[in-house]
């Protein structure tokens, strides 16, 4: 069985269609993939839609977060699998996040604009096309000016990785965790060790988040060195959580493969058995696939 559990589509900053992503998860010879768009559950019904068969869909999503108990506060995503999608204080989070991406956009286009660079906020949403908007959209606005050959040199300290970067109003990772739960899923902190995009928080605050209701963290990952995924490993068993591994595959806006990293069939199925707010997907036989 392999199994990736983090994975964008153009609902949010991925590249292939919901239903493109499904299918190159079959030609991954994935049996199990993740859809978890940042902010949003658009891209659920495509995906399921499109589902060849023999792979699995988790829905989920991937939630823009902070821990703001320090000056300044530590941004964060929290993978949640499987909740409701229609819970409304949830419903209501992720509407709130999503907006907060798009003033932050705007504003980076102002800081943008101010320094020379003739980029707009039209043009900006548009490379969201409907989904959630975020810095690989600024990157895309970069890239068409030249200023950046790929999204990683966009990320790069004198553009989007610190210079024009601004802060978004992201949720309360205690709040995003209670709301996850109540909504019926299971949260998995993303990436908690990935140093190269910014601070990571303490451990104490994942002990904390433990004690709260997180149910796994995300050990192998790209952006974690073998030093890295091992101390994960430790914390997690040291904690009583589950460990995952995963691609966090943006398509075209990242050079990560899906099924670069996988998640342990155990590890999966307990992930799947603690969630009660939406069922694990598989294509229905007889329809086109
Ligand atoms: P945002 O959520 O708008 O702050 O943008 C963060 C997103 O940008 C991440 O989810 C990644 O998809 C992408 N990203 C961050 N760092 C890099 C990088 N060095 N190269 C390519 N994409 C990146
Ligand atoms: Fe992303
Ligand atoms: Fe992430
Ligand atoms: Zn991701």
């Amino acid at each position: 069985m392999r199994i990736d559990l983090h994975a964008h589509s153009t609902a949010s900053d991925g590249t292939l269609t919901p239903a493109e992503l499904v299918a190159a998860a079959a030609a991954a010879r994935l049996d199990v993939v993740a859809i978890t768009d940042h902010d949003t559950t658009a891209g659920w019904a495509a995906a399921t839609a499109a589902l060849p068969a023999g792979l699995t869909l988790v829905p989920g999503a991937e939630l823009s977060c902070r821990w703001y108990a320090v000056d300044p506060p530590i941004p964060l995503h929290l993978l949640a699998y499987l909740f409701d999608p229609t819970s409304a204080e949830l419903v209501a989070a992720l509407a709130q996040v999503r907006q907060a991406r798009e003033h932050r956009a705007e504003r980076m286009v102002e800081l943008l604009r101010a320094d020379g660079i003739d980029v707009t906020y039209a043009e900006v949403r548009g490379y969201a096309a409907g989904g959630t908007v975020g810095r690989p959209h600024v990157a895309q606005a970069l890239i068409r000016r030249g200023l950046a050959g790929t999204v990683a040199e966009a990320f790069a300290p004198q553009l989007l990785g610190e210079r024009y970067r601004l802060p978004k109003e992201d949720l309360d990772v205690f709040t995003a965790v209670r709301l996850v739960r109540d909504a019926g899923g299971v949260a998995v902190f993303a990436h908690p060790r990935a140093t190269r995009r910014g601070r990571v928080v303490p451990d104490e605050l994942i002990a904390q988040l433990a004690a709260a209701g997180l149910f796994g963290l995300e050990a192998d990952h790209s952006d974690h060195t073998p030093q890295e995924r091992a101390h994960v490993r430790g914390l997690a068993a040291e904690l009583g959580l589950v460990a995952t591994g995963s691609s966090d595959f943006h398509g075209a806006n990242k050079t990560v493969q899906l099924g670069a990293d996988t998640t342990d069939p155990q590890v999966y199925e307990q992930i799947a058995a603690a969630a009660t707010g939406y069922a694990v997907q598989r294509s229905v036989p007889g329809t086109l696939s």
